[in-house]
């Protein structure tokens, strides 16, 4: 039986013991919850990316844990490191192929405007290629950071129409 007093993760109404909700709240909570991340680790930042795995940061406690290697399998891509011109091919390829909705968050400096990297060799950012939701600085940010930048992602992915899949974006 749900209490009166629960207050649910989603924007619901609890009349006796039934939960009223909205098709679009339900929806976006479950996507929030388990947000399965595609680990684009390209450079240093990838260590950290790691880190936020182990039990010391244990980003299990936020439903997303599973990183999966497979475009196909995955619906959050952190890309997490340097994009020289060379990979962003791939890194446009991998991401076309992950099914949507699909969300990126671009970690540290050098995705978010290609960091320290001024050269001929290197994106300006990581957003010249992909759609980018969430931007987290520092070189390289630390574990707390990451987990930060998944937690606004949750917010910016409960706020939007669950139709969003269906949807084509640039
Ligand atoms: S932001 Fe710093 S730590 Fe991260 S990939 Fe670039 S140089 Fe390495």
């Amino acid at each position: 039986m749900v209490s009166a007093n629960t207050e649910l993760a989603y924007n619901s109404k609890i009349e006796g013991d039934v939960v009223v909700s909205r098709a679009d709240a339900v929806i976006n909570w479950l996507r929030s919850s388990s947000l399965w991340p595609m680990p684009m680790g390209l450079a240093c930042c990838g260590i950290e990316l790691m880190a936020v795995g182990a039990s010391r940061f244990d980003i299990a406690r936020f439903g997303a844990e599973v990183m999966r290697f497979s475009p196909r399998q995955s619906d959050c891509m952190i890309v997490a490191g340097t994009v020289t011109y060379k990979m962003a091919p791939h890194v446009r390829r991998i991401y076309d192929q992950m099914a949507a909705p699909k969300w990126v968050i671009a970690m540290g400096a050098c995705a978010s405007s290609g960091g320290m990297y001024r050269s001929y060799a290197t994106l300006q950012g990581v957003d010249r290629i992909l759609p980018v939701d969430v931007y987290v600085s520092g070189c390289p940010p630390r574990p707390e950071a990451l987990l930060d930048a998944l937690i606004k992602m949750q917010a910016k992915v409960k706020r939007e129409p669950s139709a969003r899949g269906l949807l084509v974006r640039a």
